[in-house]
Formats: C-alpha cells, structure tokens, sequence
C-alpha cells in the first residue's frame, strides 16, 4: 500500500499519533476552504440540507455540482465554490465555518484520510494515513492524538458509520465484476441517496416500490427519519441493481 501511496500521505496505525491541532488561532485559519474539490457523501447533504432547513432538492440546485464522466461508477456531488478569485467554499465566513457543527466529513477528517473495506463476514477493515499539505501549520501544535481520539475529538463517528452503511452498494461484488449502471441508474442513484426529501415523497406516493414490506425502522424513515431513509435508499438501489 505504501508505494502507491502519494508523497504527502503518511501511512498512520491505528496505535500512532500525530500532532496536529486546527482552530482560529493558527496562522492558515480558513485556507484550506477555498480552492478545492469538496465531494459530499449523501450523510454530508443530509446534515447541510436538515441545517439549512432546505428540501434536498433545493439544496442539490443551490450548491452541489453533479458530475460523471464515461468511465466513472457512480456520480459524484461536489459543493460548489465561490466565484471570488480564490474559488472559497460557499459556506465560508471571515469568522470560519457558517456550518462548522454540520460541516462536511471531509472537513471534519482533515488531515486524517481514512479508507474502509468490507470483508467477507461484513465486518468493516480500516486503514488511516496522514495528508501533510505544507500550507497547514496546524501541524505545527502541540496537540497529540491517535486517529480514533482524532475521530472522536471531531464527532466523525456518526459520518462514519453512515458511509460505511452503503458500503455494500459502493463495494458490491458485481461491481468488481464490471457492473455499470445505465443513465436512468445515474438519476436513481442521485435520488435514493442525495435527493433524500423526493426519494420519501416517491415512496410515500407509491411511485418507488420495495420488493418487501417496509419494517418498523423503514415505516420511521417515511415519517421524517432521515438516517433511515438513506438506508433505504441503499436498499432500494441493491433491489434495482442488483435484484436483491
Ligand atoms: S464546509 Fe466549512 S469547513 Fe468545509 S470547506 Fe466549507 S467553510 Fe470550510
Ligand atoms: S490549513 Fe490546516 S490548520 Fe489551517 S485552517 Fe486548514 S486545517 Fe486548520
């Protein structure tokens, strides 16, 4: 793994600890939100849209750029930035983050990079590395961590355990085997997992059909549960994709 591995990225054990401290008295405050690519896992769009108090349809119209090109999987949903020389995150203040308690997992993460795999029995395997950009002096604090007090410390848990929730859709085996989904795949895709407020309305109105019931948990999401929803959406995409 190591050699693939860019220069930057410091391979980091679960045991190790790193320095690293980030808050508005380092000297770099605020430089990483302005140009960069964001991409938003659907738990992101989830937290932002619920913050902002926004339908998901709203949200994906005002700030998220959807992009795919040939020989991509699935589309990817990247925050949009400003146009003011400096490409800033729209959500960037001089003050810091407007939406710092549901800011994006990615931004929570920095300068932690950690990659899951499912195995077989469906348990999940991590691995972390450490990603020095030399424009961040937050490595230059005192404070010392190992990865999961780091995930602790920025609440990463929650964002976490919802990416790892649609492993079994990302990772699945047909995947591997060449599966690709055709353009109205594309469109379902962004609905059951982005589009979180017209995927319940679809189901609620009948117009999306579950091969099963719905249980308790399920009959939740439709009620205004929105972690369950995205569950359900993994669900019903497996059904689509994959017959499942
Ligand atoms: S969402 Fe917040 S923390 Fe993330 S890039 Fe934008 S302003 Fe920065
Ligand atoms: S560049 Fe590093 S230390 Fe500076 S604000 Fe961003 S994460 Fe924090």
């Amino acid at each position: 793994m190591n050699e693939q591995l860019p220069e930057n990225f410091q391979p980091l054990h679960s045991r190790d600890n790193f320095c690293f401290s980030c808050h508005p008295g380092v000297p770099c405050f605020t430089e990483c939100c302005r140009e960069l690519d964001l991409a938003l896992t659907p738990y992101d769009v989830l937290r932002l849209k619920n913050r902002l108090q926004m339908h998901s349809g709203t949200f994906l119209e005002k700030y998220v750029l959807i992009a795919w090109e040939e020989g991509q999987i699935f589309p990817t949903c990247y925050l949009t930035m400003v146009d003011d020389g400096r490409a800033s995150c729209v959500f960037v203040e001089p003050t810091g983050c407007s939406v710092y308690p549901d800011r994006p997992g990615a931004c929570r993460s920095y300068p932690l990079g950690r990659g899951a795999r499912r195995r077989r029995d469906g348990s999940t395997e991590e691995q972390f590395v450490l990603v020095k950009e030399t424009h961040c002096r937050g490595f230059e604090e005192a404070r010392r961590q190992t990865p999961q007090e780091y995930i602790i410390d920025q609440e990463l848990e929650a964002y976490n355990r919802a990416n790892d929730a649609i492993m079994p859709l990302l990772q699945h085996k047909r995947i591997q085997q060449g599966f690709r989904p055709d353009r109205a795949g594309l469109d379902q895709f962004i609905l059951a997992l982005y589009n979180l407020d017209m995927f319940r309305q679809e189901v609620a109105d009948g117009r999306i059909s579950m091969n099963r019931p719905l249980n308790a948990m399920e009959l939740q999401a439709l009620a205004g549960d929105d972690e369950e929803l995205l569950q359900l959406g993994v669900r019903w995409l497996l059904q689509k994709f994959f017959s499942e």
